[in-house]
């Protein structure tokens, strides 16, 4: 038996009683109309670590604790008095557990019982409740990322494209990790000794404490931590929602909260765009600005409070939609079918004309300025590409931690481009310098990037610089390949709603309905295009997420059809 060893949770003042309530008499009278309560006996095991779609239980009588165990100790996260609930986020999902939950009573203990769809009941039904056990559940999640308890332990090396991929990966998708860098840490030898990896191996993901991934994709990240378990891709769903950026996790919390049946489906992580931007501020609502890492979580846990299910790290190959049911052929082939689509793959950000440019990419050049990327740079010099709101936001909140921040645009000035809140910023923060008609022509180093060379596009004139940090800002292109001619595009190859087809359009897509499209429906009935991905698209998380709602109004007047 491992020696146990007490709790890691550093928790502030004030903070333990959000993130380990106590129900009251009449909250657990509720809860117990909702499970059944049963007896537990001392040294029972509620649930294991692994073990997927965990049950929710109210202790009533005696303790549980909550442990991680590993080798050679078990560390007590908490335990658990009466009145006081077990779970955390990941039991909205059902994802494996990452801790053991233990009775420990004198006698005979007492627990209220909750599968994970009465579960899923209550937090629909009661708000009083929903509030404390959403919040706890967050907050809970939030602590084991940061204390570091997790069933990952990530070697890498800071130096290394796939580390930085996989800190994001893992990241965006809340999931916690143990980070060791080969280049900084102690006792790396012992680890790479014990499973049998070299150092040429890394990044290694060491997955439940027993699999070893060498470079593993995200998709292999996602099978290992079983992020897809438990996901039936057989059932015809009302609506797929393609993409969980902003205006698909959206669709998805207004699909599901009025009860559709809603299958998302995300080639990467939750959060899209949005999920790289280091702090929104003009979303209604955040006087004081959020992360969008902060927003998309907390978006993606309410879409899976109400019973929305997100597939994770698998892209949309194709839409089949010849007949009806249509059907989304994913990664692994599979065919996932619906009555309904909602097209939110958004767009990715253009790349650089640069031969060399994918030799650097992650080893110095990166395409979203988060917390992630702000910690490789701290203390650095670094260069920010592009005059847009993203490249206005990337340099504020780069200026921070780097020691100086070059801002390169094409154009003659940021006014047309850039919001004059950011453009004052700049102006007034003297760790941002600003060149104006000045482009990047020219990368070089070895492994990472070493020196950037960038021309004014008046005088030609060359400038070198060894800078080792290149944030790449430069606008996107939409995310529609995919699609493969089943709905119209615009000539800029963005999605045509609504009113924005014309009779011609309908025409060629042969348009079989006596209605017009209604507003952001495509040229292809009941498959709606939201965010930026649709033609005319405002590029803001705020019209992003009013597309998304307002298309399930018209899903639910497409299913009644
Ligand atoms: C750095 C940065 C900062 C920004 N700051 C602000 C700001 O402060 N305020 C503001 O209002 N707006 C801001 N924006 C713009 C805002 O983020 C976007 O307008 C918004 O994210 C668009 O949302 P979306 O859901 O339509 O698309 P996206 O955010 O692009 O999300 C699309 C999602 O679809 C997924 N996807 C793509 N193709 C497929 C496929 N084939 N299969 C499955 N999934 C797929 C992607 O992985 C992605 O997760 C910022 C953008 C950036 C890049």
């Amino acid at each position: 038996m491992p020696k146990p060893t007490t709790t890691t949770f550093p928790l502030r003042p004030g903070r333990a009683e959000q993130i380990f309530p106590t129900l009251t008499a009449a909250q657990i009278a509720r809860v117990a109309r909702h499970g059944r309560t049963r007896p537990v006996v001392s040294g029972e095991i509620l649930f294991e670590v692994g073990q997927t779609v965990v049950p929710f239980f109210v202790i009533t009588k005696g303790q549980v604790e909550i442990v991680r165990p590993s080798e050679t100790n078990e560390i007590v996260v908490v335990v658990h008095g009466p009145g006081q609930f077990t779970g955390e986020v990941n039991m909205l999902s059902g994802r494996r557990s990452i801790v053991r939950a233990r009775a420990t009573v004198k006698d005979m203990g007492e627990v209220i019982e909750l599968d994970h769809d009465s579960l899923l009941s209550l937090v629909q039904t009661d708000s009083e409740i929903s509030e404390i056990i959403m919040r706890a559940f967050i907050l809970r999640r939030v602590e084991l990322i940061a204390n570091g308890i997790s069933d990952v332990i990530l070697l890498g090396s800071t130096h290394c494209a796939g580390t930085l991929r996989i800190k994001e990966f893992l990241t965006a998708n809340g999931h916690p990790y143990t980070s060791i860098d080969l280049d900084r840490d102690e006792g790396v030898q012992a680890l790479l000794d014990r499973f049998n990896i070299s150092a040429a191996d890394v990044p290694v993901l060491i997955c439940r404490g027993e699999v070893v991934l060498r470079n593993p994709t995200n998709r292999e990240i996602a099978e290992c931590l079983g992020f897809n378990e438990g996901i039936d891709q057989t059932k015809i769903r009302d609506v797929i929602i393609v993409g969980a950026g902003p205006s698909g996790l959206a669709a998805a919390v207004y699909g599901a909260s009025e009860g559709l049946d809603v299958l998302v489906i995300e080639m990467n992580a939750p959060g899209g765009q949005a999920g790289s931007s280091s702090k929104i501020e003009n979303y209604l609502g955040f006087p004081t600005g959020i992360s969008g890492q902060d927003l998309a979580s907390r978006a993606y846990a309410q879409a899976q409070k109400f019973g929305a299910q997100i597939m994770i790290a698998k892209g949309a190959r194709e839409l089949t939609c010849a007949r009806r049911p249509y059907t989304v052929r994913i990664d692994d082939d599979r065919r996932v079918p619906a009555r309904s689509i909602i097209i939110a793959t958004g767009a990715a950000y253009r790349r650089l004309d640069l031969d060399n440019l994918s030799q650097f990419e992650g080893a110095g050049v990166y395409y979203g300025a988060t917390f992630v990327e702000a910690q490789l740079c701290r203390g650095d010099e670094v260069v920010v590409v592009g005059g847009g709101n993203s490249a206005g936001q990337a340099a504020v909140f780069l200026a921070q931690t780097a020691r100086h921040v070059h801002m390169l645009v094409r154009a003659k000035g940021l006014a047309e481009s850039m919001s004059r809140y950011l453009i004052r910023r700049i102006e007034d923060n003297p760790a941002i310098s600003l060149r104006t008609d000045t482009e990047i022509a020219a990368l070089e180093g070895q492994n990472q990037l070493e020196r950037v060379h960038w021309r004014n596009r008046q005088t030609g004139e060359v400038e070198r610089r060894d800078l080792k940090h290149l944030f790449v800002m430069t606008g996107a292109a939409p995310s529609t390949q995919w699609l493969d001619g089943c709905v119209a595009l615009d000539v800029k190859g963005f999605i045509k709603t609504g009113p924005d087809l014309t009779p011609e359009d309908l025409t060629t897509a042969k348009w079989p309905l006596t209605r017009p499209p209604h507003l952001l429906e495509t040229s292809l009935p009941g498959v709606f295009a939201v965010g930026d991905v649709r033609g005319g698209n405002i590029k803001r998380v705020a019209s992003a997420v009013g597309e998304g709602s307002i298309a399930v109004a018209f899903v639910h007047q497409v299913l009644s059809e």
